[in-house]
């Protein structure tokens, strides 16, 4: 039997054996395995050339029994109607595990931003908010960066949004710049989340993080900042990768130089000669290994070879469920996306109560909340996990889903 490589589908297998571990009939699953809202917009754009191109968007809203939905908007070529479906109930999942009061959703446009100009963007983001403000709003479903989006896109639509709603609207997107009403701390709150389990992951394992052997597929957003974070504290970071290739040095990386040297889209293996593929990289032997790039890195093919004692998927879906199992089986900790990368959404949750109070907090105060989140989460997952003797995969499903099955029950929709 070939591997199943569909985020959609392979995402509704577990959310299954999570609703059945957890005690919910078949009819809870019917309600659960897609978006209750799935929305395609089509977006006419003037470009630079004077020619108008039409873009595809989507908007996917999982389930609004716990509170309104939230959820990034991805700007990609390769952006489909599953995907957003899969991100969708992922997001779900990362608001169950971190205790957030929301639903999941998720948004893309197929397109290349690469290839734009600023204005075309901006026309782009605007055009986005004006196809969909009916199915958006600050207490209705709230966007936020996901996959090359950044601050300066959630202000224009930001700023779309006000006019149409014609109120300053600072709830209804989060990730903003810190001028606008954006929160201390969003931009690296992904990295930093991941820096918290990775350190909760290692206690368990008995792992000193000082001089503790670290490597990491992927040098984008994600990747860049938790070399970082984890070089910055005392870890030795003896592998990078981007999309051409590694680097790797068993004594630890330059950390400092390669985030000086690196694009904008977290290129720098370019420059030098001696590099290793991304699939070796990911086979050379550590202590902790985190795919921070893209999915179905880690399969039945090389789950066997992986030399690390802990997995830490900082990228969406980097370990297809046969692997899950792999690792697993063979004794390591494998700490799933929908945990790892949860300080993102946590941090959007701060800013957004933030704006909806009108009132700031410093970003100590931001990171020491967030903090006290994911240690929170981590333990729990953890503990599900042993104490059931089941795989961390599992265990993150299962809260991650119970408070909105608890929530749709009580509203009486199953
Ligand atoms: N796009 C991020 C994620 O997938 C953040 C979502 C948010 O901040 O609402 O978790």
């Amino acid at each position: 039997m070939t591997e199943n490589l569909n985020l959609f589908t392979s995402t509704q297998v577990v959310i299954k054996d999570a609703l059945e571990k957890l005690g919910y009939d078949e009819g809870m699953y019917e309600l659960l395995k897609e978006p209750l809202l799935m929305v395609e917009v089509r977006i006419p754009i003037r470009m630079d050339d004077g020619k108008v191109k039409v873009f595809t968007g989507y908007r996917g809203q999982h389930n609004d029994a716990v509170g309104p939905t939230k959820g990034g908007i991805r700007f990609h070529p390769n952006v489909s109607a599953d995907e957003v479906k899969a991100l969708s109930m992922w997001m779900t999942l990362k608001a169950g595990i971190v205790d957030l009061p929301y639903g999941g959703a998720k948004g893309g446009i197929l397109c290349d931003p690469r290839e734009m100009s600023m204005g075309e963007l901006e026309r782009l983001s605007r055009g986005y908010v004006r196809a969909l403000s009916q199915v958006m709003g600050p207490a209705k479903d709230i966007p936020a960066p996901d996959v090359f989006t950044n601050s300066q896109i959630m202000a224009w639509m930001m700023d779309e949004y006000s006019k149409i709603d014609e109120f300053n609207s600072p709830g209804f997107i989060t990730g903003k710049p810190v001028v606008l009403g954006g929160s201390h701390g969003r931009e690296r709150a992904t990295a930093e989340g991941v820096t918290i389990i990775i350190n909760e992951a290692a206690k368990r394992r008995n792992i000193d993080m000082k001089g503790a052997r670290v490597i990491i597929q992927g040098f984008g957003n994600a990747g860049s900042f938790l070399s970082k974070f984890l070089h910055d504290s005392g870890a030795k970071v003896i592998g990078i990768s981007d999309a051409y290739g590694a680097l790797y040095d068993p004594d630890g990386l330059d950390i400092d130089y390669l985030l000086d040297r690196r694009d904008s889209f977290g290129t720098v293996t370019t420059l030098f000669d001696n590099t290793l593929t991304n699939a070796e990289l990911l086979e050379m032997e550590c202590d902790i290994l985190v795919p921070a790039a893209i999915e179905n890195q880690i399969t039945e093919k090389n789950a066997h070879n992986i030399k690390a004692d802990i997995v830490v998927e900082a990228a969406n879906g980097p370990t297809t469920s046969e692997a899950t199992k792999i690792l697993t089986d063979r004794g390591i900790l494998l700490v799933p996306d929908v945990l790892a990368s949860a300080g993102g959404v946590t941090v959007s949750y701060f800013e957004w109560v933030q704006n909806n109070m009108g009132y700031y907090w410093s970003e100590d105060e931001v990171r020491e909340k967030m903090t006290a989140k994911m240690v929170q989460a981590f333990e729990n997952v953890y503990n599900i996990a042993t104490t059931r003797n089941i795989d961390m995969r599992l265990a993150a499903y299962m809260i991650g889903v119970r408070k909105t099955a608890e929530a749709s029950r009580f509203r009486g929709w199953v």
